[in-house]
């Protein structure tokens, strides 16, 4: 009951990359890049581990950034040459590259860490990757026509991919395939209309369990002054949640702990598995492992206790390194709390 899990990145040692960045530039390069990402992805597993987590992951430390790991091995994209875009509804800017041709896969995009990981844990190991819709917004389209027309056939095109990679992860003995669509709390209709289609040919033919995960961003000023702006109810995942229980999709992570969001929406997901975000990840303040517990026990409400696994928010890469490893302690005591509580 109440397994725990990371919603997906950790941050970067100071040996590894720029700490506390968004898109932090790597320490090393060639062959002693390679080995400092291997490294850096062990000990996570490690601390995972010794914090109690039951499911694990990577910890994303081999990818500079959640959409950008993946889009660097798709051809047809130029990366060098970067422009300035306003993602995620112009709410802030980034260098982002463009497509500018049919899309490929170079090859395996996360073989290395799946495969690392999976030597290294016996433990559920969870795998994430961006979802099509969110790709789609952290990319500028040369190629595909631009307006919502060009906009839905990228986001297939970038779909097929996916699920590729996907499907040689589950080869690799990953347990959980996790897609993240932030963009789904950003453009609701859209999501509604095809961007829930869009995850399910991402996760076409997957037998390992498949999750999607939809937040409010990570801890960044960007974000945080643009919640400031929804008001006291955060009611975005109301559109997208009915599509989403209709999906073939099994796992839904969602943010909770210190959020707006008001948490009956939960109900709308009836059926599906729900990772509850327990942790905030845009404060350093460390959760109590009774807070943790006492917001697993609000979420009981609207969810079956067999159904939820209690998570972090949303990841925490740009975040400090002790005070993420703190959290995890956190979520894993609360977590048994709660389960002495409600078992
Ligand atoms: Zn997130």
């Amino acid at each position: 009951m109440f397994p725990t899990a990371i919603a997906g990145s950790l941050p970067k040692p100071d040996w590894l990359a720029e700490p506390q960045k968004l898109w932090p530039q790597w320490r090393a390069t060639g062959e002693a890049l390679a080995q400092t990402k291997a490294d850096a992805t062990l000990l996570w597993i490690k601390t995972q581990e010794d914090a109690g987590l039951d499911v694990i992951g990577d910890g994303e430390q081999a990818r500079q950034h959640f959409v950008h790991g993946f889009v660097e091995q798709v051809e047809g994209i130029d990366f060098e040459n970067k422009v300035r875009m306003g993602i995620r509804d112009n709410r802030y800017d980034a260098m982002v590259p463009q497509v500018m041709g049919p899309l490929r896969l170079k090859g395996r995009v996360h073989a290395m860490e799946a495969q690392l990981a999976r030597a290294h844990t016996q433990r559920t190991l969870k795998f994430t990757l961006p979802g099509p819709m969110t790709i789609v917004d952290t990319v500028a389209d040369q190629f595909y026509g631009g307006g919502s027309e060009g906009r839905i056939k990228m986001a297939f095109a970038f779909a097929e991919l996916l699920n590729a990679e996907a499907l040689a992860l589950q080869a690799d003995g990953v347990d959980i395939v996790q897609f993240d669509e932030p963009a789904f709390n950003v453009y609701m209709d859209e999501a509604a209309d095809w961007g829930v289609q869009a995850l399910e040919r991402a996760a076409q033919g997957l037998t390992c369990k498949t999750a999607v995960h939809i937040c409010y961003g990570y801890g960044i000023k960007a974000n945080t002054d643009w919640k400031n702006t929804l008001g006291q109810e955060w009611r975005q995942y109301e559109k997208v949640f009915p599509a989403l229980a209709k999906s073939s999709i099994r796992q839904v992570s969602l943010e909770c702990a210190h959020s707006h969001v008001p948490m009956d929406l939960m109900a709308l997901l009836e059926g599906k598995e729900v990772m509850v975000g327990v942790i905030d990840v845009a404060s350093d303040a460390v959760e109590t492992p009774e807070e943790v517990a006492d917001t697993i026990g609000r979420a009981l409400q609207f969810v079956p206790k067999m159904k939820l696994t209690a998570c972090t928010n949303c990841g925490m890469a740009p975040m400090d390194r002790a005070i993420a490893t703190r959290k995890l302690y956190a979520l894993a005591q609360g977590a048994e709390i709660a389960r002495q509580r409600h078992g």
